[in-house]
């Protein structure tokens, strides 16, 4: 495998395309505007230079890394020649429906389609596809040049083959694979996104603060951040979206999300990347605070 594609350049595109390219793959990066692939294309640039001023990798090691990565705004230009595509656009079920059944037209039959999904069904989105045993998830975590883990789902007719082939390559990157069955949230979410949703109705119930919320989490618990700053980086429209998904899938009302949390995102308080949430990150140096915290 030498040649993949990334559909989608924001928060997870750009941080899958990163890791990719610094691992020497050719990179095709997808999304709908030029604009777009060019705040992703600076957000790597960034992102690579706290690696060389912390000695992780050199000047060099850089350049390579941004050369290997081309960009695209049409998703049947980007795939041509590519092994594999790691979909990462906008977790919204009709939309990955959309790229799916595109890409099975597209795209031979032997590449692999894999879904950074947080939480969206792997057989359903399998299910748009000729040759549904080609279809997994491969989730990545926030930040992904950093954190460790890649989730990867099996859907109903994934093959061990491609889920074979799938973990020896997130060995190739670094990563850590851990494979987990299709159902509603994974594991990862599945687990987490209560507790967040938890520490969003404890704020709601006006039982303390946010700075109180998540400095109980962080000190108490040892979690390196807490969970309201946590939905802030992972962007609170994310969270409401896995938490829907579970609530629908498994009609059962703990994954109900907190109205707090629906109405912070229908105000378009979506965390770091709107610049406020649970936080306030119109100052440049208080956003760089958080992320400093997180490398
Ligand atoms: P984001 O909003 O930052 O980026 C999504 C990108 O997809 C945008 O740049 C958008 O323009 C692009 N896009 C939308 N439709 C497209 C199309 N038709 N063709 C090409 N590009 C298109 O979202 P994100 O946080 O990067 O999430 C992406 C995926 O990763 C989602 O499925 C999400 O659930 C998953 N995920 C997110 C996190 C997280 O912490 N944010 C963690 C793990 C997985």
């Amino acid at each position: 495998m030498k040649q993949i594609a990334v559909i989608g350049a924001g928060t997870m595109g750009n941080g899958i395309a990163h890791t990719f390219a610094q691992s020497g793959f050719t990179v095709k990066l997808i999304d709908r505007s030029e604009e777009t692939l060019e705040k992703a294309i600076l957000t790597i640039s960034n992102n690579l230079d706290r690696m060389v001023s912390k000695g992780i990798l050199s000047e060099d090691e850089k350049f390579k890394t941004i050369s290997n990565i081309i960009t695209y705004t049409d998703i049947k230009d980007g795939v041509v020649g590519c092994d594999l595509v790691v979909e990462a656009a906008t977790e919204n079920v009709a939309l990955k429906m959309t790229i799916f059944n595109q890409l099975s037209q597209i795209c031979d039959h032997d590449v692999i389609l894999a879904s950074n999904t947080s939480s969206i069904s792997i057989t359903q989105i399998a299910a748009q596809v000729v040759h549904p045993e080609r279809v997994i998830g491969m989730h990545f975590m926030n930040p992904v040049p950093i954190m460790k883990l890649v989730e990867i789902i099996r859907g109903y007719s994934t093959s061990n083959k491609v889920t074979k082939i799938i973990m020896d390559l997130s060995v190739k990157l670094g990563k850590t694979p851990t494979e987990v069955n299709d159902y509603p949230g994974f594991v990862a979410n599945r687990i987490l996104m209560p507790m967040i949703n938890e520490s969003i109705e404890t704020l709601y119930n006006h039982v303390a603060g946010v700075q109180e919320i998540d400095t109980v989490m962080k000190l108490g618990m040892a979690h390196p951040m807490g969970p309201l700053q946590l939905a802030d980086f992972i962007g609170l429209d994310v969270c409401l979206s896995i938490l829907n998904v579970m609530y629908d899938g498994f009609k059962n009302p703990k994954y109900a999300p907190c109205p707090l949390l629906v109405n912070m995102v229908m105000a378009g308080k979506l965390g770091i990347k709107s610049g406020e949430g649970f936080y306030d990150y119109s100052e440049s140096k208080k956003a760089e605070k958080v992320s400093k915290q997180f490398n």
